[in-house]
């Protein structure tokens, strides 16, 4: 025998490491491999689909990425990822999606693969469950740190994507809770304050009962463990006395239950630690002072659904007739089941030693619902149930359950409002607080929604890094930037895609400011210039204007000039005088042999359906039919109706596209030759707006028909990070 300290004895030790190390890590494989088969035991054994395959490769992926990890009790990390799965089968009866999903639950992140990975290999559906689940912990919640009311709404969020997330995270606490004790206490303490505050209460919610008071009694446990063991010590201590008084209680009824032919169970129950010493907190009392310590649960077997609530009052019956019931403490939820779910029948009678006992009346099926939620349901439909269609049902209950809280409901899923119908989405600002949106809300909407100085000033959004225009349609959870220009003003197009109410009511009073303020610098621009000039403004010279540049009004020019659209130069305007000289023997070659012009407000072109309304000095302005103006002239008086059909010819004319799309290198480039070359058009008039990555970009183009433009607008959609392309005139 070698002793401590020779050189043998430490060799032999290695030795005796390294081959128990082995022995070790073959024991602890036949442990996980038996864990893995009772799991997949348990879903064999239910009403599920079988789609073992999925499962085992589910099992295999995950074991693979957590190889070599260890939770802090010592034992290898996949046992864990198997026990939420266990529960997902075994306490919430869920299905093979959600088993996967279950023993892939920290892949994404606590290890090296990604979303893509698991999609990949299982589909985009796991994979997004999957990633629900990261989002909520994400390393801010749950496991890893204390709970922040954002959070808890990013996890109620992820709730109304697919509400397999919220189930499988609290399969997920559930076995944490149960695996508590190997924590260091300070993060036992945390962890259970979070249990009580947020999944207890979600629990009860759901109608995961039996779920609810594990996790209760579990942060109970951890919370007040003094408290804890003294209420554990009581409840041992009398219990004895206890089974006694509840076995005299129960006698006489059994033999009424016997004679009526019922089939039935009785469980004697005590109340858990949690709300007896609940009770004790609220009503001030001491532990000898509880009266309804126990309940009796009196379970029946019942074939016909029709008759299981009189079956309940029969039963009633059996209590009343030889007890004292409490005329206060009857609670009929027989008819009208609790929002929640639960039916049952209660009643509170007096025990033999003066005592009040609680008795709950159920039939199988209302004590299955009782325990086990919704997910219960499941066990009472006929035939092999199928994955999706049932869980989707049972998703609409608890989504009906929860849009629609009892008067008592827990204050904090009624304070923040929680709607789970698709007709709200929620997004998150760069600094993480929540807004709430109509669903179909686009950038501007949110940018409105925040701030109208930010929706007046707002050039496009960045969603998730990625840049996106204004009239980008936002998904719940997105993350939005709101990229702002001073230089940025409310437009007339942007009515075109705002959402919500708030954000049009914005912009419709920002643009009748903004039309005053830009009438006002038209104006001005004006008459600078002309002072510049030395011309006197006289109505001739107006007149003059008017009619070089076409235009109507002189509101038409103030509101041009101020938008940049066309410039006073002399030359210009020398310019606009031979260009309507010449369009005007255009016009005269015009089969109807008139002077007639085209209405500034509508710019009609040949091909479009038009209508000419000669004005009392003779002159003929084609409207397109579906103008404004021209509705407003054809109901009015004064105005001659000119039938017009007009069609292409050898003349052309101004027409306004408006661009929008993501800047690049060469866009404009791109858009000049796509004109040039392939279409064989010029540009008159070209106004570019970049701001940030956005592009925006309005050009005229001259052509001899609406045909001829929709051609055009068709090529420009076309180039590479153009979004949107269309005639805005
Ligand atoms: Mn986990």
């Amino acid at each position: 025998m070698l002793k401590f300290g020779e050189k043998g004895y430490i060799c032999n030790y290695m030795d005796n490491s390294i081959q128990s190390q082995a022995i070790r890590a073959g024991a602890e494989q036949a442990m996980v491999d038996s864990e893995f088969r009772a799991l997949l035991q348990a879903y064999t054994a239910s009403r599920h689909r079988k789609k073992v395959e999925i499962i085992e490769r589910a099992y295999r992926f995950a074991a693979a990425a957590h190889r070599g990890v260890r939770r802090r009790s010592g034992e290898p990390y996949i046992l864990h990822p198997i026990a939420v799965a266990r529960i997902v089968i075994s306490e919430l009866g869920l299905g093979s999606t959600s088993i996967c999903a279950a023993l892939l639950h920290d892949v994404v992140e606590d290890t090296e693969y990604t979303r893509e990975d698991i999609e990949t290999n299982f589909g985009p559906k796991i994979a997004g469950i999957v990633e629900g689940l990261t989002k909520i912990s994400g390393g801010i919640f749950g496991d890893r740190a204390s709970m922040q009311a954002e959070n808890f709404r990013k996890l109620l969020l992820s709730m109304s994507t697919d509400i397999r997330v919220i189930l499988i995270k609290m399969a997920d606490r559930l076995h944490n809770m149960r695996t508590l004790s190997a924590l260091r206490p300070e993060k036992q303490f945390k962890i259970a304050g979070e249990t009580l505050y947020v999944y207890a209460p979600l629990a009860h919610r759901l109608g995961l009962f039996k779920i609810k008071t594990e996790l209760e009694d579990l942060a109970f446990q951890y919370e007040h463990p003094q408290k804890y063991a003294e209420i554990k010590e009581k409840l041992a201590a009398g219990e004895a006395h206890r089974l006694d008084i509840v076995e005299q209680f129960v006698a006489p009824v059994r033999q009424r239950l016997d004679e009526a032919g019922f089939k039935y169970e009785i469980k004697a129950r005590v109340k858990s630690a949690y709300s007896i010493f609940n009770k004790m907190e609220k009503k001030k009392i001491p532990f000898d002072e509880i009266y309804d310590i126990y309940a009796l649960r009196v379970i029946f077997e019942n074939e016909d659904e029709e008759k299981e609530r009189v079956r309940c009052w029969e039963i009633y019956t059996f209590f009343s007739d030889g007890y004292a019931v409490h005329p206060d403490r009857l609670r009929d939820w027989t008819s009208v089941p609790k929002a929640n779910g639960y039916r049952a029948l209660h009643l509170t009678a007096m025990g033999p030693d003066g005592r009040w006992i609680e008795v709950q009346i159920r039939s199988r099926r209302m004590d299955d619902i009782a325990e086990l939620g919704y997910a219960a349901h499941w066990k009472y439909k006929t035939g092999v149930s199928d994955d999706e269609t049932e869980l989707d049902k049972w998703m609409n209950t608890v989504k009906d359950i929860l849009a629609n809280p009892e008067p008592d409901a827990i204050d904090f899923l009624d304070t923040i409002k929680l709607n789970l119908f698709a007709s709200e989405i929620y997004v998150f600002t760069p600094h993480g607080d929540l807004r709430t949106l109509a669903a179909g809300a686009t950038v501007l909407d949110l940018a409105f929604d925040i701030h109208t100085e930010l929706g007046s000033h707002c050039i496009a959004g960045k969603i998730n890094h990625r840049l996106v225009p204004l009239s980008h349609r936002l998904d719940s959870g997105d993350q939005v930037e709101i990229i702002t220009s001073k230089a940025q003003t409310p437009k007339r197009e942007w009515l075109g895609f705002v959402h919500t109410a708030k954000a049009r009511n914005a912009l419709r009073n920002l643009l009748k400011r903004d039309k005053g303020a830009m009438l006002e610098s038209g104006r001005k621009l004006f008459a600078d210039f002309l002072e510049r000039k030395g011309i006197p403004l006289t109505d001739s010279l107006m007149e003059r204007v008017l009619r070089n540049y076409r235009l109507a009004t002189a509101d038409d020019l103030y509101m041009l000039l101020a938008r940049d659209e066309i410039s006073l130069s002399p030359d210009r305007l020398k310019e606009a005088d031979r260009k309507r000289s010449s369009m005007m023997k255009r016009l005269l070659r015009n089969p109807f042999r008139q002077k007639y012009r085209t209405a500034p407000c509508c710019s009609p072109l040949p091909g479009d359906d038009v209508v000419g309304f000669k004005d009392t000095d003779g002159r003929v302005y084609l409207h397109k039919t579906s103008c404004p103006v021209a509705i407003k002239l054809s109901s009015g008086q004064g105005s001659d109706i000119v039938a017009a059909d007009w069609q292409a010819g050898n003349s052309t004319f101004p027409a306004r596209i408006r661009l929008e799309g993501i800047d690049r290198t060469g866009i404009i480039a791109d858009i000049g030759s796509t004109l040039s070359e392939r279409l064989d058009t010029g540009i008159s008039h070209l106004q570019i707006d970049v701001s940030a990555e956005v592009f925006e970009c309005t050009l005229t183009v001259n052509v001899d028909s609406s045909a001829s433009l929709e051609k055009i607008i068709t090529c420009l959609k076309e180039i590479k990070g153009i979004k949107i392309a269309r005639r805005i005139s």
